[in-house]
């Protein structure tokens, strides 16, 4: 399978702009040869991919800027790149564009420990910024399961969300301040260095705009001090609505975990041969419920968390007894998505939002349409935030197989719309789900949020075809200008 993403310019980029770029970022910066190119056609959405004109690896916000100016000035697409973790195929190149990688942008510009924060490039990655936080007792709350990798960049891109997002909240809640290069070239700082700035929250519109408004250069995030204590529980149950259930009850009783994260059957079975971590095959699901905190409150929350699964009908606990046990927990957690290679050659990962409510009613009907489709899916997913993530297992030699895949995917991430849902829960929409967005969005809510894109990048330069439905691809209806119902009301305006 693969999209040819909808810009309507194409160009190809001339030895003498191939000089320019060279200019501007040097020789060892400038990527055009064929085979090396083909690194950069796709990102963790390995099903579309298309091989970009040019590579373009800046090492300063400078940098960056004249390569954007040359794009702007040339008219070429381009697409900003982190590690290539999405897998929403938001760093999907288009075809005569190119991609501007941050791969090189790895410094760290200051650490401010009395202050709880720190500011770094973007390709300095998820983890790597907890472990230079460390010595001085603080860290990175946003834990994305790809977090070795994936970069700050990203993160803010997407707004990354992670096992212990529950608690401590998205991306969104943890950047102070970006320096973004606009799609015109222009350097802009947006926040600050406090946890609120004046003026309308740009930062704010920056934060999940999937690399569509600019490229962030430099990022100011919040740290945290390490908690004094941290408890976690594996809980195995015999049905997935059990689970399910002991989720409601935990958070109906007011405790508020670190992390609530669910296996099911399927996900148990992969993580079980990959790491051997411990999970019973014998659990229809597996809840790893993590408390943190002050020592006796976090004590006081981990008994009733336990009372509470035993009282909605686990059949197992177990307690990890060292850091080592717990850790390999966690490993085995992480490694889901990788893990599922060895029991299917080929999945989708689909990312989509319910209430926590409906996770029993929501699963049991995705394992009902998993048969009906004759496919399976492995469900592993922050059940915490009712952020599932099914796996649509398929195998591609088959032909039409991954077709199908992909149609139970896309049923799947609109079943959780009509439930109450989002289209996305942390993965963003990119060119996966940007026809899904009309499930989701009016005509008229879609208009307001291309303003807000047209306002940074009235040329569509910048990442185009990602997030919003395009009429060619998604079969919507194209028209003039509607003015949106609030506008008609006269309480917003154009300006
Ligand atoms: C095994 C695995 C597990 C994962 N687990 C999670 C998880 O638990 N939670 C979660 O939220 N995600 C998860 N992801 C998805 C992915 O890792 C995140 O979305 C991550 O933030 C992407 O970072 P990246 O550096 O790889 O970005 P890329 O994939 O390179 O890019 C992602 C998007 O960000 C844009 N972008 C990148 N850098 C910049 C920049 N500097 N300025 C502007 N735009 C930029 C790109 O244009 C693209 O649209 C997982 C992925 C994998 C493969």
């Amino acid at each position: 399978m693969s999209v040819d993403t909808p810009v309507a310019r194409p160009k190809t980029i001339t030895t003498q702009l191939r000089r320019q770029f060279v200019a501007a970022v040097g020789e060892s910066g400038v990527i055009s040869e064929p085979a090396q190119l083909r690194t950069y056609e796709c990102d963790g959405l390995t099903g579309y991919r298309m091989t970009p004109a040019l590579v373009v690896l800046p090492q300063s916000t400078e940098e960056v800027s004249a390569a954007v100016r040359l794009c702007a000035a040339h008219g070429v697409p381009f697409v900003a790149r982190g590690a290539g973790t999405g897998l929403s195929g938001g760093a999907l190149p288009v075809a005569d564009g190119i991609v501007i990688g941050l791969s090189r942008m790895r410094d760290v510009i200051g650490i401010d420990p009395d202050n709880e924060r720190m500011t770094v490039q973007p390709g300095v990655t998820n983890s790597g910024i907890s472990v230079l936080a460390s010595p001085y007792g603080l860290y990175f709350a946003p834990d994305p399961s790809s977090q070795i990798v994936c970069t700050v960049g990203g993160n803010v891109a997407e707004n990354s969300g992670g096992a212990h997002c529950l608690k401590y909240g998205f991306t969104s809640n943890h950047v102070l301040g970006v320096t973004l290069v606009t799609p015109d070239g222009s350097i802009m700082h947006l926040g600050g260095d406090t946890t609120d700035s004046i003026g309308p929250d740009l930062l704010g519109v920056v934060v999940g705009s999937e690399g569509t408004l600019g490229i962030v250069t430099e990022v100011t995030v919040r740290l945290l001090r390490r908690p004094e204590s941290v408890r976690t529980l594996v809980a195995d149950f015999d049905s997935v609505e059990d689970a399910g259930q002991a989720v409601s009850g935990l958070v109906a009783a007011g405790v508020i975990p670190a992390a609530v994260e669910m296996l099911d059957k399927l996900a148990i079975e992969a993580c079980e041969q990959a790491t051997g971590a411990g999970f019973s095959r014998d659990a229809a699901a597996a809840l790893i419920v993590e408390l943190d905190g002050f020592d006796t409150e976090c004590e006081a929350d981990f008994d009733t968390a336990r009372r509470l699964c035993e009282s909605n009908a686990a059949t197992g606990i177990r307690i990890p007894t060292s850091t080592a046990e717990r850790a390999l927990i966690w490993q085995g957690r992480k490694s889901a998505f990788a893990a599922m290679g060895r029991i299917s050659p080929d999945y989708f990962v689909q990312d989509g939002v319910i209430p926590r409510s409906k996770l029993g009613p929501v699963l049991t009907q995705i394992a009902q349409m998993a048969d009906d489709a004759g496919l399976r899916v492995a469900n592993v997913f922050h059940a915490g935030d009712g952020n599932l993530h099914p796996l649509v297992l398929y195998d591609a030699r088959h032909v039409g197989e991954a077709e199908h895949a992909e149609e139970l995917a896309t049923a799947i991430v609109e079943l959780c719309v009509s439930s109450g849902g989002s289209i996305s829960g942390e993965h963003g929409v990119g060119a996966d789900k940007a026809c899904s967005m009309m499930k989701m969005f009016t005509p008229d809510d879609l208009a307001v949020m291309k303003r807000v894109r047209d306002a940074f990048d009235p040329d569509g330069i910048c990442n185009p075809g990602k997030l919003f439905p395009t009429p060619r691809l998604c079969g919507e209806l194209p028209g003039p200008y509607r003015p949106h119902p609030l506008e008609t009301a006269g309480v917003i305006g154009r300006g």
